[in-house]
């Protein structure tokens, strides 16, 4: 093992959040090192293409409200490659017991937002109306100090009604964190909810005053995939830096004077002032298990849910259904197996191969199924003996990638934000260290950027573009 070698910073993680900061800083102090333990970069992010159409295999798009990706891409000359999905992707269905029926449309994060909305929802049921439009009327709860938290199932059940909680919006939200409602805080994953019930205003009403203030559609993506971004992404940062792609990192440790010690597998080590740990706080926890103790066990209260997702490539010709939505969402996850499916090829545009559909399902573990038991071959099977009578499939499907996403998932249950509290305040003890990525302030690409912009203004220097961008 050779003497510890200086460099100006050190990223832990070639995902999104590494990658971005690893750009951001070598725009004031190039000459720092991104260290990404496998043998790509994107980390969750992962674009494929198959006979020339291209296949998100991890996250497909970003929640337009959230501004960061977009003014990235932005930044980074994709502007006029952002897409919105298609027309008939606007509706979502819903799985009910073995079939498919459509969810109310003209939502906000599951709220109506018109009229029409409520009528549609009155035309399925009169007393679940009802009690939707006597939200405004609910006894708000007092959020006294910002600690103060409650489950998203107890909180939606409370403002919504019991159906409409459990038959619209805890599917669709707590299948965002593939987690359980009844767990999820609603402070940590919905914080716009908490702040229209503190500030005495109804659901109802933030959800219409979002749609006239012309709140951009529910996501966006790329035309390329999400991989588009990692290209640019990667393009950008390696001219800041010496990104390194199977170069694990063992761990983490200050050597004092504001300094840090970053220990690779491979035996090498770097000594630096400025160490951003962007592996998601799972494996954060571990890095920094020697040097930061008090903080890596607090990270370790984070609990992890892990996804198991099987792309279909299936004949048109062997699918009945129209597949005119963006997809579906299972009302009842408890019997496992396939909870949600996304129709990736109608969903966004210029994603259909020649005379085939994609179509991803989202397999979770329940009392009659062990995704995490199960083989690559027996989640594609059932994932195929789900979905056949659903979509009316005859014939098997031409290709079928698997993906699995262990531990990936990090879950912000109930006193998310008072643990996370904790943690910023143990690392602010080492002046050296910057907590990046998803999972400490929401999950997803969005707030992964967001974490990046508030983790490295520890530092100061100049200010960074994006954050520019994005709240111009
Ligand atoms: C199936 C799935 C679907 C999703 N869909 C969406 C979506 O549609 N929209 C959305 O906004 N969000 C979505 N998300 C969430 C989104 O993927 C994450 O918010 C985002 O990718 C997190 O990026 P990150 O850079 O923080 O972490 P990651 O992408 O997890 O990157 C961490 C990186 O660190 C590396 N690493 C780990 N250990 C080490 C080590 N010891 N040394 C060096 N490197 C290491 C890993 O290999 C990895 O590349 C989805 C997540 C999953 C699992």
């Amino acid at each position: 093992m050779g003497a510890p070698r200086e460099v100006p910073w050190v990223v832990i993680g070639g995902g999104i959040a590494g990658l971005e900061a690893a750009r951001l800083l070598g725009i004031s102090e190039p000459g720092g090192v991104l260290l990404e333990a496998t043998d790509r970069f994107g980390g969750i992010v992962r674009s494929d293409t198959w006979r020339g159409a291209v296949l998100d295999v991890g996250p497909d798009g970003w929640v337009a409200a959230k501004p960061q990706m977009r003014a990235l891409c932005i930044e980074l000359g994709l502007g006029a490659e952002v897409v919105e999905p298609q027309p008939a992707a606007k509706k979502l269905l819903a799985r009910v017991r073995n079939g498919l029926e459509p969810m109310p449309r003209g939502l906000k994060l599951t709220i109506p937002t018109t009229a029409r909305a409520a009528l549609g929802i009155a035309a399925r049921d009169k007393g679940m109306a009802r009690r939707v439009l006597l939200e405004p009327l609910v006894t708000r709860k007092n959020w006294g100090d910002s600690h103060t938290d409650e489950s998203i199932g107890d909180f939606l059940r409370r403002r919504m009604g019991a159906r409409w909680a459990r038959e619209v919006s805890l599917p669709i939200l707590a299948g965002i964190h593939s987690g359980d409602p009844d767990e999820l805080s609603v402070r940590a994953a919905f914080p716009q909810f908490v702040e229209a019930e503190a500030a005495g205003r109804s659901l109802l009403g933030q959800a219409v005053a979002r749609r006239r203030a012309g709140e951009a559609g529910t996501f966006l993506s790329l035309r390329g995939g999400l991989g588009q971004l990692v290209n640019a992404l990667v393009e950008a940062a390696a001219a800041a830096g010496d990104l390194r792609l199977n170069d694990p990192v063992r761990g983490v440790e200050g050597a004092g004077a504001g300094r840090a010690r970053v220990e690779l597998l491979s035996g090498e080590i770097l000594d630096t002032s400025r160490v951003v740990v962007a592996t998601g706080p799972r494996v954060g926890a571990q890095l920094l298990g020697a040097g930061a103790p008090a903080l890596a066990a607090k990270l370790e209260e984070i609990p992890h849910g892990s996804a198991h997702v099987v792309i279909y490539a299936l004949a048109e010709k062997h699918v009945a259904h129209t597949l005119d939505a963006s997809g579906f969402i299972a009302i009842d996850r408890r019997a496992g197996g396939v909870v949600a499916a996304s129709f990736l090829s109608s969903k966004w545009p210029g994603r259909k191969p020649e005379g085939f559909v994609f179509v991803r399902a989202f397999l979770a573990s329940g009392t009659h199924f062990d995704a995490n038991a199960a083989t690559d071959a027996e989640l594609a099977a059932r994932g195929l003996e789900e979905l056949t009578p659903l979509l009316g499939l005859s014939g098997n499907p031409e290709k079928d990638w698997v993906r699995r996403f262990p531990r990936a998932t990090p879950q912000p249950v109930v006193g998310h934000i008072a643990r996370m509290y904790s943690a910023r305040a143990l690392q602010d003890q080492h002046p050296w260290l910057a907590l990046v990525g998803a999972g400490y302030s929401g999950v997803g690409l969005g707030d992964a950027l967001r974490s990046v912009h508030e983790g490295l203004a520890r530092w100061g220097g100049p200010p960074f573009p994006s954050i520019h961008v994005a709240f111009r």
